[in-house]
């Protein structure tokens, strides 16, 4: 255990900040480190052990040998489901202590670290606990006299690369589908927020995994990161990250051929037709974009109002927009914190300058809130128009665009038209429209008459350059299992 001096008000202990590998707290190889900073104070937090290529060597040694010779093999599927419960009932021990690591290292306010990204986390690993002895193949009845199966086996080692928007969640929606099928795993969390993810490391061990079953390696995308993508012992990779850093990875899995499933980006359409219940949508649209200070991948960013209630609607949500409340994100009235890093704040600022320069009207925020701290003003454009930067590219953080429609056939043909297809939401009271719009707006999810509803049961995932694969559900097995077909000469 690392101890490193307690900044104010963070965690009721001090916490780990080396690599976990084969069932061990070690420095790095190369020994060094890299600091972790409070979004909020743009202080650092700690110093984190640096991961590179001689670190995910070991590492992969490690879970390789785990998978290939160690006890956890021949674990019982019902056994794996155990260690998983135990691991969600640490979780919920620990839940504050937690949380409040999550708001110090990513900037999200306690009030989201409590009671929604924890609960996600702890539901997450129930659910795919419930799954380790469930993961059955099939009898098939093939020509001839012939007993033919099917088994479903773990792929492997699993390489999972994450990023800093939601980093225990994300650590949950890969360790939960991979481990319950049997996989042995090397997760990089990213640079930006590699505090939870060593803390529930930690908690692992405890449950009772057998070492090298669960391997952590911080460090940076462009060593720790590619080695891991790179490595010929790594059965599987699974990232979710932005589309270039996807393009780069399946480029360097090539030579491998990995397995590999992609979550990522988006630049989602929320539709908000006329008839539609107002207030539920004002409300529906403040969720969908400045959730998560608009850091999430699913975010509403391209907010479709229909032309006849549009001034009205843009009113209703500049007022609660306005009366949004940021600041300190240990305070539990807090609403928005701080955006995670220097460098999303400056982009995010950039988006806003260009979102101005492109003709766009800019109705509240635009600008940045204080004067410590990456905090960004919640910010609404209307005026926009569909070639415009924020109309097109993703700007993930509290930046929301307001755009004109008339009716159905254009507003599916224009929510259409983006390279993405993660989600997309509709708010109508017309049952039938919304299923025309659910059926012919091309991505993963739609929600209708809500937003940002998400279940450990029900697959996540994108159409077209918003990923390749479904997180989530039963689905998600898939990605960490191999089928294999066996059959018997019965004479
Ligand atoms: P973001 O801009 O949100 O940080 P990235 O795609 O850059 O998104 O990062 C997501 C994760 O991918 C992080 O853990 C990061 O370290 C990792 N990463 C970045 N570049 C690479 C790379 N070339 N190879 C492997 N992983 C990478």
């Amino acid at each position: 255990m690392a101890t490193v001096t307690e900044p104010r008000r963070a965690t009721r202990r001090a916490f780990q900040t080396k690599l976990l590998i084969g069932g061990q707290w070690r420095d790095s190889v190369s020994g060094k480190t890299f600091g972790t900073f409070n979004p909020a104070t743009e202080e650092e937090i700690a110093q984190v052990a640096e991961g590179d290529a001689a670190d995910i060597e070991l590492a992969v040694k490690a879970a390789r040998k785990a998978f290939d010779s160690g006890p956890w093999r021949k674990t019982d599927a019902r056994d794996r489901g155990r260690l998983m419960n135990r691991l969600a009932d640490l979780i919920e021990k620990h839940l504050d202590e937690l949380a409040e690591l999550e708001t110090l290292d990513n900037g999200k306010p306690i009030s989201e670290s409590k009671n929604a990204d924890l609960p996600l986390v702890i539901d997450c690993f129930r659910y795919y606990a419930g799954w380790a002895d469930k993961i059955h193949g099939q009898t098939i009845p093939i020509r001839g006299n012939y007993f033919c199966y099917t088994k479903r086996e773990p792929v492997g080692v699993a390489g999972q690369i994450i990023p800093w928007n939601f980093p225990m969640l994300m650590v949950a929606w890969k360790w939960g589908p991979a481990l319950a099928a049997g996989c042995t795993v090397v997760l990089k969390p990213a640079e930006q927020t590699p505090l939870t993810a060593l803390r529930l490391g930690e908690l692992a061990l405890e449950a009772g995994y057998p070492e090298g079953v669960i391997n952590i390696v911080p460090g940076f995308g462009e060593t720790a990161g590619a080695a891991l993508v790179g490595h010929p012992g790594v059965d599987k990779l699974a990232f979710t990250g932005e589309g270039r850093t996807a393009q780069i990875i399946m480029r360097s899995a090539a030579d491998t051929l990995k397995r590999i499933t992609f979550e990522l980006g988006g630049k989602s359409p929320n539709i908000v037709f006329a008839d539609a219940d107002l207030d539920a949508a004002v409300d529906g649209a403040l969720l969908g974009l400045y959730l998560n200070q608009g850091q999430c991948c699913c975010a509403g960013s391209r907010l479709f109002v229909q032309e006849s209630v549009h001034d009205k609607f843009v009113d209703r949500l500049a007022a609660k927009v306005k009366a949004r409340r940021l600041g300190d994100p240990f305070d539990p009235a807090t609403e928005q914190g701080p955006q995670v890093d220097k460098a999303q704040f400056d982009k995010i600022l950039s988006y806003i300058a260009k979102g101005r320069d492109q003709g766009a009207k800019c109705v509240t925020g635009g600008e940045r809130f204080g004067d410590k701290g990456f905090f960004i003003a919640p910010t609404v454009f209307t005026d926009v128009k569909d070639d415009m930067a924020i109309a097109r590219e993703e700007i993930f953080g509290p930046v929301l665009s307001v755009i004109k429609f008339r009716d159905v056939e254009e507003v599916i043909e224009r929510a259409n038209t983006t390279d993405y297809g993660l989600v997309a939401a509709v708010w109508t009271r017309d049952i039938g429209k919304a299923h025309a719009i659910a059926d012919r707006i091309r991505a993963g999810t739609v929600w209708v008459n809500c937003y940002d509803v998400f279940d450990a049961a029900a697959p996540f995932g994108g159409f077209k350059r918003s990923g390749i694969g479904r997180e989530l559900g039963e689905k998600a097995l898939d990605n960490y299992t191999e089928l294999k077909t066996v059959t018997v000469a019965l004479d």
